[in-house]
């Protein structure tokens, strides 16, 4: 049946608008669904790009990190050109610098006397000079290293108190005519501490010499103190103090407070930013108080340093800060017509505290020792109006000076007939100043006895006795045998007088032990036993001098007394210590070999190899190795001479140009005993020599 046309169009419109809607709901979703494929091709297109860029980035970030590895690579490599470039440079610098201080001193000394005042202070200034300059080297290269981290830290266990004595020794230097008095206190549980012995010593000479620079009149204090197990270190001045706004600044470095050319002091502005260094190199604090004009306090705190396990025994007797030893007031006369000996002598006594009177004739001399006398006269021996053997005669047969000790200081080599004129002790000129002072010490200080007095009878031995110490002698006297072999292991006498006849151990015994112990002290036998060919064999074995009582006056015993200690002394000086010095600068033995003159024999080798034949040759008492040495470096020759048994006990003194801590511990590695840093100080390096001379010999 066909549908009703009108209905039938009503419902294909209706149909029709249905498809539309639903035509429409279609495109609505496909519209939308290709909004979101835009959007997500978009937000792909957008990770795309953040990808590359990633990517470039993480190309970039290669690529920096290489040029910064290569950059570290070379800042390492520019630190380690620096630090060679330094050390190098300190090398190259230090030898010549070596020469000019040598050379200067070695002028100031030879010719000190031929030159015009003004020519002794342009070398004096030439020298003071080269000092500072070496100074400043010195500083650059130890701030440069610490910096650098390549300082090392060494704690172990140390005396302090020959550590502060040995550094005020060389402060003192800088306070020479100034009414300045050092001190120092050590408090008893901190005279050993634990720490680097070479840190704490730069601290304290840092410190100590620019408070020597800046006080002219007052004290210098070091006092060490525990606190808890921290080691307080404080330098005290009277000096001129620092501005409180300078006082933030005074560390750092090149900074001087006076940093103008009107400053009156030397200094490199190094000091106390390489003390701020190693304070913090050592965990600890440094404070600093001061006052204008009134002084300043520099007070270093350095945590663990206070060794508390190894607290020494007299530490818990001792309840007193120990002093040093204060100077005596002992007075020696000089009697020297040269100015520049008067001026040498009297600084050298006056800095370790003896009062010091000079006569610049002969004539003046006697009167003066007259006047005041003095505990010990130097005398010259080429002396205007009076010479020297006059001089000392006339105070040989003056029963008021006879007591005196004269020391003969000369230019000429004639100790035979000084001591046999009466003189205890002859130094040939030039003399370094701890060498004078113990020489003077000794002579003043007869405690150790010369001459060992042994008798039984009181009478007799006190007549010997005080004949002898008028003659100028010192004595020590025993009352038996026993006692005289007590006393003679103590003292070591250079001579003893002995009596035969003795109760228990008589003197045939004491001579018979004395021999047996090696002492080869030279006897004279007094005795009233008349001898029996038997005992004179027995005397003449033991090397005696026999000089019999009865009726012999006591001029004769003295006189055999002078005869036994001229020929010892003699004996003693011709016996030089022999030294051999391996160096291949001829400049270098040259130097060397002046200031050893005199009192040292010296061998010269100019490279290791040398070296070695001339120690196997001569063995030398003592070898001056130099350690960058053409052929066989001075580290190999040292290596191989103390792997030689038969040279092995021969002290080896490393002498060079090296100054870093390494060369130092591969030379005592190589089996170096110490080490001496070029330019070469004259005074220092016989300090040095002697120490080792002295030295027990390690097996
Ligand atoms: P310098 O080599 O000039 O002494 P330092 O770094 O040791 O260099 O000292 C820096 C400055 O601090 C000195 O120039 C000085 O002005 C001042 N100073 C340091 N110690 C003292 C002191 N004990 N008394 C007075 N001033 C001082």
């Amino acid at each position: 049946m066909i549908a009703d046309p009108a209905q039938r169009v009503e419902e294909l419109l209706a149909e029709n608008k249905r498809l539309k809607q639903e035509l429409d709901a279609k495109t609505a979703t496909a519209a939308r669904a290709m909004a979101s494929f835009q959007q997500r091709a978009l937000l792909m297109e957008i990770t795309r790009q953040q990808n590359e860029d990633l990517d470039r980035l993480a190309g970039e970030l290669a690529r920096s990190k290489k040029v910064e590895e290569e950059r570290a690579r070379e800042i390492e490599e520019a630190a380690r050109l620096k630090s060679e470039f330094l050390a190098n440079f300190s090398h190259e610098i230090r030898t010549p610098l070596n020469g000019i201080l040598g050379y200067c001193d070695l002028l100031l000394r030879e010719e000190g006397s031929r030159l015009t005042p003004h020519g002794r202070r342009d070398l004096s200034i030439i020298k003071s000079n080269a000092r500072t300059l070496l100074a400043l080297i010195n500083d650059i290269l130890d701030l440069s290293k610490i910096e650098a981290g390549r300082a090392e830290v060494i704690r172990e266990s140390v005396e302090t108190v020959p550590l502060v004595e040995e550094c005020l020794a060389t402060v003192k230097e800088l306070l020479k005519g100034k009414e300045v008095e050092t001190r120092c206190q050590v408090a008893p549980d901190c005279v050993r501490a634990f720490t680097d012995p070479l840190k704490l010593k730069q601290l304290l000479l840092n410190l100590l010499s620019n408070g020597a620079k800046f006080t002219d009149a007052g004290e210098l204090v070091c006092t060490l103190e525990a606190d808890g197990g921290a080691l307080i270190v404080r330098v005290e001045d009277t000096g001129a103090g620092i501005p409180p706004d300078q006082l933030p600044f005074i560390f750092d470095k090149f900074r001087q407070v006076d940093g103008t050319s009107r400053r009156r002091v030397g200094g490199t502005g190094l000091g106390l930013a390489i003390v701020r260094e190693v304070v913090n190199l050592l965990g600890g604090t440094i404070d600093v108080t001061s006052s204008l004009g009134r002084g300043s306090t520099f007070t270093i705190r350095l945590p663990g340093a206070v060794d508390a396990s190894t607290l020494p025994l007299h530490a818990a007797t001792a309840e007193e800060p120990v002093p040093l030893p204060a100077g005596t007031t002992t007075t020696v006369l000089v009697v020297d017509d040269d100015p520049l000996i008067q001026h040498l002598l009297r600084g050298q006594l006056e800095q370790e505290g003896f009062r010091v009177l000079v006569a610049v004739d002969g004539i003046d001399g006697l009167t003066m020792a007259r006047e005041s006398r003095p505990n010990v006269i130097i005398l010259d021996i080429h002396l205007p109006k009076l010479d020297g053997w006059q001089v000392l005669a006339e105070l040989k047969s003056d029963p008021a000076l006879v007591n005196i000790p004269v020391v003969i200081l000369s230019v000429e080599e004639q100790r035979a007939r000084a001591f046999s004129f009466g003189a205890c002790e002859y130094i040939v000129k030039p003399v370094e100043p701890d060498r004078l002072v113990s020489i003077v010490r000794r002579a003043v200080q007869p405690g150790a006895g010369d001459i060992l007095v042994v008798d039984d009878d009181d009478d007799t031995r006190e007549m010997v006795s005080r004949n002898l110490r008028r003659a100028g002698f010192t004595t020590v006297e025993a009352r038996d045998g026993e006692e005289a072999l007590l006393r003679a292991r103590v003292v070591k006498p250079s001579m003893v007088i002995l009596d035969l006849l003795m109760p228990r151990i008589d003197g045939f015994e004491v001579l018979r032990t004395l021999r047996a112990e090696g002492q080869d002290v030279p006897v004279l036998v007094l005795t009233g036993k008349s001898l029996t060919p038997e005992d004179q064999a027995i005397l003449k074995e033991g090397l005696v001098r026999i000089v019999t009582k009865d009726g012999v006056a006591i001029e004769h015993v003295i006189r055999e007394a002078r005869k036994a200690l001229v020929a010892r002394r003699v004996l003693e000086a011709a016996k030089l210590p022999r030294i051999l010095y391996v160096e291949d600068s001829p400049q270098n033995r040259d130097i060397v070999r002046r200031y050893l003159g005199g009192d040292f024999d010296l061998y010269e080798a100019e490279d290791g190899e040398h070296g070695l034949e001339r120690a196997a040759r001569d063995t030398p008492d003592l070898i001056l190795m130099d350690l960058s040495l053409p052929r066989i470096d001075g580290w190999e020759a040292t290596r191989r001479l103390k792997a030689n048994a038969a040279l092995r006990h021969i002290p080896v003194v490393a002498l060079t140009a090296h100054a870093a801590r390494e060369d130092q511990a591969r030379a005592r590695a190589a089996g170096c005993c110490d080490y001496l840093t070029k330019p070469i100080e004259r005074d220092q390096l016989l300090t040095t020599i002697r120490k080792h001379l002295a030295a027990p010999v390690a097996s």
